[in-house]
């Protein structure tokens, strides 16, 4: 058993010099044995932050230098993109490319996303691991269970941990997992300077979703696989995105009318954003991604339900 969240903001000094713990904005226990968990399914050193998009703004500003490119996946999570634009202000620059090929040259960070969200594409980890720059994989959508990306020659994983590690639509929290020790060093330093480090409740609640972390991969992989399979063969739907594992997919139906109209009839999966939850999720991404996404995608987040409930609610609400 877990011990209880230590809330705690100080703890005492010993001796009249402080300890591993003293502050929490600098680290806190349920943090640390946090991090020594999902380091370990991750096989590096992790550092907890305050949500994923802390952790990918702790990686570019706090490891690059003002005037650096990253060469960023096309087609990664949109909050990505729309992040490194909001670093330009203060130097950062970075350029699209497609990550089933070899990153450009000219690039200080290698940014790529496994598989990457809502459009299901793999990127080529040899490619970008020959590349000389750093290799930063988002993992968020694969987790440790499968894909260890640092095994592949990535440098850096990056994980949204309020999806598949916490798993319950309950907590905020991102995670950088480190193959070399300096560059956690660095990213604990900048995490204490600028204040993101995760909550202890949120850093217990990942503590409680790693236990389950396998079964529920598993099963919910198992179940978008058959769903993903039975909506190619559906007649309303288009094209079904869906790299072979995982809980998350994609499909396409005719217009964004219909999209609508498809996700405001589930009963059981829930209209909402964000995937990798025990409860299905599904949206259409063209409200927040108009400029890249057919107006028809609808993301599909698939949850614990048992698969004839999830299809039956799919199936009755295509028109
Ligand atoms: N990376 C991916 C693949 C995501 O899907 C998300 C959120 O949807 C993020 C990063 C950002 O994570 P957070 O919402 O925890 O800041």
């Amino acid at each position: 058993m877990d011990a209880p969240p230590d809330r705690s903001t100080i703890w005492a000094y010993e001796d009249g010099a402080p300890g591993e713990f003293y502050y929490a904005r600098h680290a806190h226990p349920t943090g640390a044995e946090a991090e020594r968990r999902l380091g370990e399914l991750d096989g590096g050193t992790a550092v907890l932050f305050a949500s994923g998009t802390a952790a990918s703004t702790a990686i570019v500003l706090g490891l690059l230098e003002p005037g650096a490119v990253v060469a960023l996946a096309d087609g990664a999570y949109y909050g990505t993109g729309l992040l490194f634009t909001e670093l330009e202000r203060w130097g950062l620059r970075h350029v699209l490319f497609d990550q089933t090929g070899p990153p450009p040259a000219q690039a200080d960070l290698v940014w790529v996303e496994a598989p990457s969200n809502p459009l299901l594409t793999m990127p080529d980890l040899d490619a970008a691991a020959a590349h000389a720059a750093p290799v930063v994989c988002d993992s968020t959508a694969a987790t440790p269970i499968q894909l260890r990306p640092l095994e592949q020659g990535c440098d850096l994983v990056l994980h949204s941990a309020t999806k598949y590690l916490a798993g319950h639509h309950d907590a905020l929290l991102g995670a950088v997992v480190c193959r070399r020790g300096q560059d956690a060093e660095r990213l604990r330093e900048f995490r204490t300077r600028t204040g993101s480090i995760a909550s202890p409740d949120a850093a217990w609640l990942l503590l409680r979703g790693l236990k389950t972390l396998a079964i529920r991969v598993e099963r919910q992989s198992a179940t978008a696989q058959e769903l993903a399979s039975r909506l190619v063969a559906h007649p309303r739907v288009s094209t079904v995105r869906y790299p072979g594992f995982g809980g998350m997919l994609s499909f396409d139906v005719a217009d964004g009318a219909t999209a609508r109209a498809v996700e405001t009839s589930t009963r059981l999966i829930v209209n909402a954003t964000s995937l990798g939850g025990v409860d299905s999720t599904i949206e259409t991404r063209h409200r927040w991604e108009p400029d890249r996404v057919p107006e028809g995608l609808l993301r599909l987040s698939v949850g614990l339900e048992p698969i004839e409930l999830l299809w039956e609610d799919i199936a009755s609400a295509l028109p």
